[in-house]
């Protein structure tokens, strides 16, 4: 739901940090993070905890996210959610809304498999959603549009795996909690934010 966040973090200017986005930034840099992180994603598989979770410390620790944040993606277990805890009780950050986007898996299938990145800036595009201009390439930068290797089939399917043993669990975490608002993923783009408003007055 990184487009969801993206246009949020525009109208509410505050960052927005995708924990795939700062992965996928340490693969392009060849970094020692990048290395290690690299055969987990394109296996479909979750990225060890205590990597994303100094990731995560580092980048909330930035000047820019100082007057709040988005973030997507993260926490994905509970080992993440406690750490996350931790760092914004440090902080004296409270978390004042999590999303979940309850999407039905053949439209997750049908989006992801569909999905073009660009290799240089890392925007995306859909084949049918959301074309660029011109087939195949970023309208942002120019540069090529390429499928992630994650968003395979294949891949998308332990991807789901992953995601109910993993992550569905913190639903009930955040519920718990009083701060969980459900909205409908299967929407488009526009009747989504438009649902999305009524949380974010
Ligand atoms: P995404 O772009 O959010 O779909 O993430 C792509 C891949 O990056 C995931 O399938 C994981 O391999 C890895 N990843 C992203 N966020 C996390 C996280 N919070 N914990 C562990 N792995 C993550």
């Amino acid at each position: 739901m990184g487009t969801h966040a993206k246009i949020l973090s525009e109208s509410y200017g505050v960052p927005h940090i995708s924990t795939g986005d700062l992965l996928r930034l340490q693969i392009q840099k060849g970094s020692p993070l990048g290395k290690r992180a690299k055969t987990f994603i394109d296996n479909g598989q979750l990225v060890p905890d205590a990597l994303v979770v100094e990731m995560v410390r580092e980048r909330l620790g930035s000047p820019d996210a100082q007057k709040g944040f988005i973030l997507d993606g993260f926490p994905r277990t509970a080992e993440q959610a406690s750490a996350l805890d931790e760092i914004l009780a440090e902080r004296k950050i409270p978390i004042n809304l999590v999303l979940e986007f309850d999407t039905s898996e053949q439209v997750i299938v049908d989006r992801l498999s569909g999905r073009r990145t660009c290799t240089k800036c890392g925007a995306n595009y859909h084949i049918r959603n959301i074309p660029p201009q011109r087939e195949g390439v970023c309208d942002a930068c120019g540069q090529s549009l390429t499928q992630r290797k994650d968003d395979e089939p294949e891949t998308i399917r332990k991807r789901l795996r992953v995601y109910r043993e993993q992550t569905a669990p913190l639903i009930e975490f955040y519920k718990k909690r009083g701060l969980l608002r459900v909205v409908n993923g299967d929407l488009e783009i526009e009747p989504l934010q438009s649902e999305l408003s009524r949380y974010l007055k």
